[in-house]
């Protein structure tokens, strides 16, 4: 039977050293805001959004939803957005995505200030994870996986780690991060020709391709480590990850489950991040 790697114990671990950081802040005159900015009413967005609230109030930083209805113009979301970015008291801005089509995306990320950018959407700050320099926001998912894997002491110096998916959210910078802990990363996607033998072959498996169990235990090697990114809805409508859990569990080492691994610790992680824009401004 494997360890299960929950996410729970990462985030009060985080918590700990957070909740000092922002006493910190606070004596010194500086409260942590992060403004979250969305636009009509996604059961996803509400659902993340409701999660950040609950994990920011129990750090004390203080969090503004910026609301706006679907049919908004792109000029006065433009002109709304400029105004959180250019309000000093909020440190960091979360910005819900994909916009509708009304909406100028190229034109909201011309204005974003990479410094407010808590969940490292802007090329500034990929651009930083891929060159290993620490000074941005990288996005907050894999992050959150580096976070878990640190915390359970998974040492990652020369293990063979195949990562599923190459989005920019996950795949990709989460390749990056792993690359920089010194290990030997292969990225695996639809064009894989094998995916199997790629998993199979890797000490740690990092699932993220947004498909439903699709990882089972014939795609891991015995006493491998499975790390589940995916949140999906299986057939009977309950929540279930990329990896599907019982055939894994019996032949790995350890395995995250879902809900309650790398999802919980994603909003500790975005708290991480605001207060770090706070800290820039002692
Ligand atoms: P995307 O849909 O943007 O990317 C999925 C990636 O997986 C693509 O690179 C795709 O390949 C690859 N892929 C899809 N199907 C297969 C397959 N059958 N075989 C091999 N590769 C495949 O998803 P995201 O990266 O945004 O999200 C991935 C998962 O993580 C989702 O379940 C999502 O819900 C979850 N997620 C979880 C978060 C958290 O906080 N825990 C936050 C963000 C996402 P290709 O490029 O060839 O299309």
């Amino acid at each position: 039977m494997a360890e299960i790697l929950k996410g729970m114990p990462v985030v009060k671990h985080m918590k700990e050293s957070q909740l000092e950081q922002v006493e910190k802040l606070r004596e010194n005159g500086v409260i942590p805001k992060l403004a979250i900015v969305r636009i009509g009413e996604k059961p996803d967005d509400l659902s993340y959004e409701r999660g950040v609230i609950k994990r920011f109030s129990g750090v004390n930083i203080d969090v503004e939803v910026f609301e706006y209805p679907e049919n908004i113009s792109n000029d006065e979301f433009i002109k709304a957005f400029e105004k959180i970015n250019n309000d000093d008291k909020i440190h960091g801005i979360l910005l819900f995505r994909p916009f509708p089509k009304t909406i100028d995306e190229k034109q909201v990320i011309r204005v974003f200030n990479p410094a407010k950018d808590m969940d490292g959407m802007l090329n500034e700050n990929i651009a930083k994870v891929f060159s290993g320099d620490d000074s941005g926001y990288a996005p907050c998912t894999p992050q959150a996986v580096m976070e878990l894997l640190d915390y359970y002491n998974i040492d990652l110096t020369g293990k063979k780690v195949t990562v599923v998916g190459r989005s920019m959210v996950v795949g990709k910078p989460l390749s990056m991060m792993l690359l920089k802990k010194n290990a030997t990363v292969t990225i695996c996607h639809t064009r894989t020709k094998d995916l199997m033998a790629e998993c199979k072959a890797a000490d740690i498996v990092i699932a993220a391709a947004g498909v439903a169990k699709m990882l089972n235990g014939d795609y891991i090697s015995d006493g491998a480590i499975v790390i589940d990114v995916g949140i999906n809805v299986d057939n009977d409508g309950n929540l279930c990850g990329d990896v599907d859990f019982d055939s894994c569990e019996s032949k790995a080492s350890m395995i995250t489950p879902v809900p309650g691994g790398i999802g919980t610790v994603t909003t500790s992680v975005l708290a991480q991040h605001v207060i770090k824009a706070a800290m820039l401004k002692v």
